[in-house]
């Protein structure tokens, strides 16, 4: 039989995203709460957080598994990013396993509006390869994780964005690296595409605010977009904002019986 637990609810939050750092904020605010913010450590000046943050892979499913026993976890929010799949059904398989509840905050997708000229594509490599063999002038808001991609289509001249500037030159032939984070606005975007001749832009479908600008700006510019879907991801809870996965947490932090005792 257990007991009331009447300490904090302890909370596991993946994180690396926008809706991750709105997450901590509001937990931090709230004795309820004892967070830790996961990040997996892909850029070298994390965003300050307000709540203790723990760096790196867990180690697969098992190792997410065994840090949720041996941190006594109670609860996981998975905030990553919708192209974040891995650890997204290593949370699913490791809260299964131990029986921890876990709720996933998941933007909604960027839908075509009016004046948009998108091709979507199920992969990056699809998208790079279906550019085609004129050299053309392209812009790429992918990340750093997909740059290798772009080698595969050596002709076009790329601008790509990333977080942090590489360590090494890029082995592109034509490239321009802007290194900058976002949120990035529509007018600046405008600026920047109209700078560089940018003639299509190269995204992951991330919904959202932050990164929504060149999406616009493309249209302003009546340029083609070629829009990467969203990888899949087995079923598990899901919401679409941070005030709604504070209502989650709000329930399960109520009276609980403690588990194991
Ligand atoms: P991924 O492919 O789903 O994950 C690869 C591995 O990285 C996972 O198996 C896990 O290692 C580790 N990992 C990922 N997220 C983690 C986290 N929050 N805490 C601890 N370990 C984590 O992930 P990804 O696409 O490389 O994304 C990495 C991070 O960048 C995520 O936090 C994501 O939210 C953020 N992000 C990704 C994108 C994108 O386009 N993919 C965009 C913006 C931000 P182990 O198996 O060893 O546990």
């Amino acid at each position: 039989m257990g007991t009331i637990a009447d300490r904090p609810l302890r909370v596991l939050l993946l994180g690396g995203t926008t809706e991750a750092s709105a997450v901590a904020h509001k937990m931090a605010d709230d004795p309820v709460f004892a967070g830790t913010l996961s990040l997996a450590g892909r850029t070298t000046n994390p965003a300050t957080s307000p709540i203790p943050v723990r760096i790196g892979g867990f180690g697969g499913t098992d190792g997410l598994a065994q840090y949720l026993a041996v941190n006594r976890i109670d609860v996981v929010i998975d905030a990553t990013h919708p192209f974040a799949a891995q650890i997204s059904a290593n949370a699913i398989a490791a809260c299964t396993e131990t029986g921890v509840p876990l709720l996933a905050i998941l933007r909604p997708p960027w839908t075509p509006v009016e004046g948009d000229d998108w091709t979507s594509f199920e992969s990056v490599e699809r998208a790079i390869s279906a550019i085609g063999v004129a050299p053309g002038i392209v812009f790429s808001g992918l990340g750093r994780l997909s740059l290798a991609a772009l080698g595969t289509a050596p002709q076009h001249h790329y601008v790509v964005r990333v977080i942090d500037p590489p360590e090494a030159p890029l082995a592109l032939p034509n490239v321009t690296v802007i290194a900058a984070r976002g949120p990035f606005h529509t007018e600046d975007e405008i600026e920047l595409f109209q700078k560089h001749g940018i003639e299509l832009v190269l995204s992951k479908n991330s919904g959202g605010d932050a990164a929504y600008g060149k999406i616009a700006a493309a249209r302003r510019l009546g340029l083609k977009v070629f829009m990467i879907d969203r990888p899949p991801i087995p079923k598990r809870a899901t919401v679409g904002s941070s005030d709604e996965a504070m209502a989650w947490l709000r329930a399960h932090s109520s009276p609980r019986i403690e588990r194991g005792v």
